[in-house]
């Protein structure tokens, strides 16, 4: 049994959005029915729906950065009720029995969770994202969004937000850390914020100082541009922890030279191509060079608190259903202040 709802679809690798429908499941048990109101627009959902890093299912519905309203809950659901603001980030499933699901790193599922698009549920249907009106999920899938945040502003937090909370606090942000956020796009600005908000003294490294006053104002201390070589040098082992937010090859040893002895270096941007670097970058200061996967769901429950009690929401520019296409290659031109969030009213095609 399932419902058909107004869904921005790609049909085909690097198509344009078009407004179709697709197919919902009717809540079960333990379901939770949410009017989404809106998604964010992630780096990654370009990379899917353009096959940058493989094969992907068409056609597709990205957006995992959905915020909404739950409009019904199945009989056995406890955590969720009719009219909640909630949210729902990069997956809606996992296998909940392995250790990392107990762990509450669901994001590591042996079994691999079932992503909020681009994915497959256990049962074999295709899963689809946030650039539509509505979605069913199992309600330990689903956060809890704090009053003092607005849908908005906290879309992007489910994976923008997530991604960069999770290595800051795994790596130990905070008083008396320096922290170096690579890149201000959507996961760069949250970094900035999350980290500054953490107590940690944060750097942003920007292809360009065309951002810098922003930057300040997110809570960096201080802004340099990557085009210039200069930055390498006066910055040379300064960092405990730099957070790589970049979807593009990056000379890594010149970056390795910016962290202080035992310093890491974090990845959460995605290149499509392997990268390099040099062993003696790391052994000449017993440095560490690591990735992270956006966030469990107990963390992003703890994210979303931490960021309204911070007063932290995503920058954003709300776009319409129509202006999705364009906002792609906004964002692929660094051209985004700092995420464009889908209002999904403006998805069902208007009345003939
Ligand atoms: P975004 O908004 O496009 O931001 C990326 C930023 O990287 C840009 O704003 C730009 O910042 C910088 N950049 C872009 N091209 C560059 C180049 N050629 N050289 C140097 N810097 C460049 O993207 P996003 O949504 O934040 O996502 C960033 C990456 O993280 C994507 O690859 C995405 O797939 C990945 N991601 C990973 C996870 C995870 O869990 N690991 C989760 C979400 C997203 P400046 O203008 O400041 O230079
Ligand atoms: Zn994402
Ligand atoms: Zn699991």
């Amino acid at each position: 049994m399932t419902t058909t709802v107004p869904a921005l679809v790609a049909a085909s690798p690097g198509a344009a959005f078009e407004r179709s429908t697709i197919e919902r499941r009717n809540v079960g048990a333990n379901d939770v029915q949410i009017d989404i109101a809106f998604a964010g627009i992630c780096h990654s959902d370009i990379h899917q729906a353009r096959e940058e890093w493989g094969a992907g299912i068409f056609p597709m519905v990205p957006g995992h950065e959905i915020a909404g309203i739950v409009t019904a809950v199945g009989a056995d659901v406890t955590k969720h009720s009719v009219g909640d603001r909630v949210g729902i980030g990069c997956f809606v499933d996992s296998c909940r029995e392995c250790d990392n699901c107990l762990a509450g790193e669901e994001q590591f599922c042996l079994k691999g969770n079932v992503a909020t698009y681009n994915g497959r549920e256990y049962t074999g249907e295709n899963t689809h994202g946030g650039y539509s009106t509505q979605i069913v999920a199992n309600e330990n899938y689903v956060l809890s969004i704090p009053e003092g945040i607005g849908l908005d502003e906290a879309a992007p937090l489910l994976c923008a937000g997530i991604t960069t909370y999770s290595p800051l606090k795994h790596w130990g942000a905070g008083p008396g850390k320096k922290v170096a956020i690579v890149g201000m796009g959507g996961l760069g600005h949250m970094g900035v914020k999350i980290a500054a908000a953490l107590g940690a003294d944060v750097t942003v490294l920007s292809q360009t100082l065309s951002k810098q006053e922003d930057g300040l104002k997110l809570g960096a201390t201080d802004y340099f541009a990557t085009s210039d070589p200069e930055t390498f040098k006066t910055n040379r082992k300064r960092f405990d922890l730099i957070i790589n937010t970049v979807s593009a090859d990056l000379p890594i040893d010149d970056y390795l030279s910016m962290l202080t002895l035992n310093g890491s270096m974090v990845f959460v941007g995605l290149p499509e191509k392997p990268q390099t670097f040099s062993v003696f970058s790391l052994v000449g200061g017993r440095r560490r060079l690591a990735g992270s996967n956006i966030g469990g769901i107990r963390e992003t429950q703890e994210m979303l608190d931490f960021c309204a009690e911070h007063g932290l929401g995503a920058d954003i520019e709300v776009i319409d259903a129509d202006q999705v296409n364009d906002a792609y290659e906004r964002v692929i031109k660094s051209d985004v202040r700092y995420r464009f969030v889908i209002d999904t009213a403006t998805i069902p095609a208007p009345a003939a």
